[in-house]
């Protein structure tokens, strides 16, 4: 009895290791053949005392009976699942595989970085977590300006905050290098705005700088021309409305006009004609001297742009949450 138990856990255990029509036949010949390990037990009947025979033989055709069975339910089992091999109708349509695409932001950074290269620019970065010095000393923003509030500000500690503008960056590059220089600086920045359809406490700007001896506001606005124009494809006017920064003098905010409409007015720009890019201005002398250049010698312009602003208009993207909610039904929907 313990050899027909131990023969019956064996051939249940290889059953259960057939994954395939292959394997479930081998171990249908092999287990329930005439020449096979169950009918060789036949033999050990000669060994046994007379009386006990009757009993061994219904005990292995009822583990005949019981394999038989377990190999019918095996099989079934295996038919349920899908064939591999033989009835598929190779005419039919395959499922495409999921390619994954670059999220709206990065499609948009990366188009406004090579239109920057194109005029000379080139990328540097800056790290998010900044000291004061870097964020507003050196940025001509003084001591008891609102900006550095503690409620429009990210503190980390009395002196750390997560910057609230990418124009650190310009700081950390002219303390490190001399004029003549050319950089832009994409980056995500960060201000406690409370969140709704445009606004988000974390976001991404572009910076740009320009240094050098002899630059005039009108470098930086046909600079802002040629920008937009690689951007959206086609000349399009800008206008230059004054404004006040801190850290450029004169500072302007940059309208660009309306790509969609050509000024006419459309619901993208809100009927203006004009659309707003961001500030811009040549580079403050305070700015210079903190970095140790000469403002007497050198010049230069700078500028900002919201990336979301401008993605968002781009894609016709109705809410910056949309942004950071990484819905790939939303993500999916802009291929590139
Ligand atoms: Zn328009």
């Amino acid at each position: 009895m313990k050899l027909i138990e131990n023969m019956r856990k064996q051939a249940l255990e290889e059953l259960a290791l057939a994954g395939d029509a292959g394997g479930l036949e081998k171990w249908r010949i092999h287990y329930l053949g005439k020449k096979g390990p169950v009918q060789g037990l036949m033999k050990e009947l000669k060994s046994l005392p007379k009386e006990d025979k009757p009993v061994f033989g219904q005990l292995v055709n009822k583990l005949k009976n019981e394999l038989k069975e377990a190999h019918g339910v095996a099989k079934e089992r295996l038919g349920a699942a899908p064939k591999s091999g033989g009835d598929e109708d190779l005419t039919l349509p395959g499922i495409p595989p999921l390619i994954g695409t670059r999220h709206p932001i990065t499609q948009m950074m990366e188009q406004m970085i090579s239109c920057m290269k194109s005029l000379g620019f080139e990328v540097a970065e800056g790290p998010e977590v900044e000291d004061e010095f870097h964020n507003f000393n050196a940025l001509n923003i003084p001591e008891n300006h609102p900006a550095r509030s503690e409620a429009d500000n990210f503190y980390l500690s009395d002196n750390q905050l997560l910057r609230s503008q990418t124009s650190t960056v310009q700081i950390r590059v002219m303390e490190n290098r001399k004029p003549p220089l050319r950089i832009i600086a994409p980056g995500r920045v960060y201000r406690p705005d409370s969140v709704d359809a445009s606004h988000h406490y974390m976001f991404h700007q572009i910076e740009g700088l320009a240094v050098d001896k002899g630059l005039t506001m009108q470098d930086m606005k046909s600079t802002l021309i040629q920008f937009f124009a690689g951007l959206f494809g086609e000349d399009l006017e800008i206008r230059l409305r004054p404004n006040f920064f801190p850290f450029t003098e004169p500072s302007a905010e940059v309208d660009v006009a309306c790509p969609f409409c050509k000024g006419k007015g459309c619901s993208t720009c809100q009927q203006k004609g004009w659309i707003e890019m961001g500030g811009c201005g040549m580079v403050d002398p305070n700015v210079f001297k903190a970095v140790g250049y000469d403002p007497d010698v050198y010049t230069g312009f700078a500028f900002g742009l919201g990336i979301e602003r401008m993605a968002m208009r781009r894609f016709g993207i109705p809410d910056i949450r949309y942004l950071t909610e990484n819905d790939v039904r939303f993500l999916s929907q802009f291929p590139g």
